[in-house]
């Protein structure tokens, strides 16, 4: 909501004419997409800002704290364990839920909410390069929170590891916001029967809202990718 009243400021700011320049309000957008956390959150090595990803919300000045339903403290920054598309195995008990469980992000890094719950968040084999460390494949599984309301198909790989998402693109201003278009053009993928062969249709497909696009950085070479996911 905060969002949303601070882009309606400035869309009144520029309707009056007192409008800063396009670079200046690029760069209040990434502040707000780059939010301070209200308090400290663990290291989520595949998913290191779940609030820039809007996965997790911080309620810290708009509602009162919530309730982890796994380790039972109160925090502001939770998320909800279907909309962050959790998988339960077939006898999870999360199936039969009928309130959607809430979860802390130090249940979820610490691998808790996974046992807890019997299940993972992301599909380790989904991913564009198979990634055979089961190391890193557990780390993604278990203990890396999943993408709000929409399943990212693949999970983007680079130097023998599987990136960090960085961001969630649903209308085509992160990658404009964030100055990385140079650095992208030949680091994109999309999902596949995509009609998506230049780097104007990428901008396009997020513009009307056919594709998701998932910001990825590789953690070792620091490269950005980008997947284009058709919304389902
Ligand atoms: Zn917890
Ligand atoms: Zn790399």
């Amino acid at each position: 909501m905060k969002f949303l009243s601070v882009i309606g400021h400035w869309l009144i700011d520029i309707l009056f004419g007192f409008s800063a320049s396009e670079k200046a309000l690029n760069k209040e957008l990434l502040k707000i997409h780059e939010q301070t956390p209200s308090e400290p959150i663990p290291t989520l090595k595949y998913h290191p800002n779940p609030l820039a990803t809007m996965s997790a919300l911080d309620v810290h000045g708009i509602s009162k704290p919530k309730t982890c339903d796994c380790c039972g403290r109160k925090t502001n920054i939770t998320c909800g364990i279907f909309g962050i598309n959790f998988i339960p195995n077939e006898y999870s008990h999360v199936k039969k839920a009928e309130v959607e469980p809430q979860l802390c992000l130090h249940c979820i890094a610490n691998g808790s909410a996974t046992t807890k719950f019997d299940g993972k968040f992301i599909d380790p084999d989904a991913s564009d390069c198979p990634i055979h460390d089961p190391e890193k494949r557990d780390e993604l599984a278990f203990r890396t929170l999943g993408t709000y309301s929409h399943r990212v198909s693949l999970w983007l790989t680079c130097c023998d590891d599987y990136c960090a998402l960085i961001d969630c693109d649903q209308s085509g201003y992160v990658i404009e916001i964030r100055g990385i278009k140079h650095k992208l053009k030949k680091r994109w993928l999309a999902s596949e029967g995509s009609k998506i062969y230049t780097f104007e249709d990428v901008q396009k497909a997020l513009d009307v809202g056919t594709h998701i696009g998932y910001l990825f950085r590789c953690i070792h070479c620091k490269k950005y990718r980008l997947y284009l996911d058709k919304r389902k």
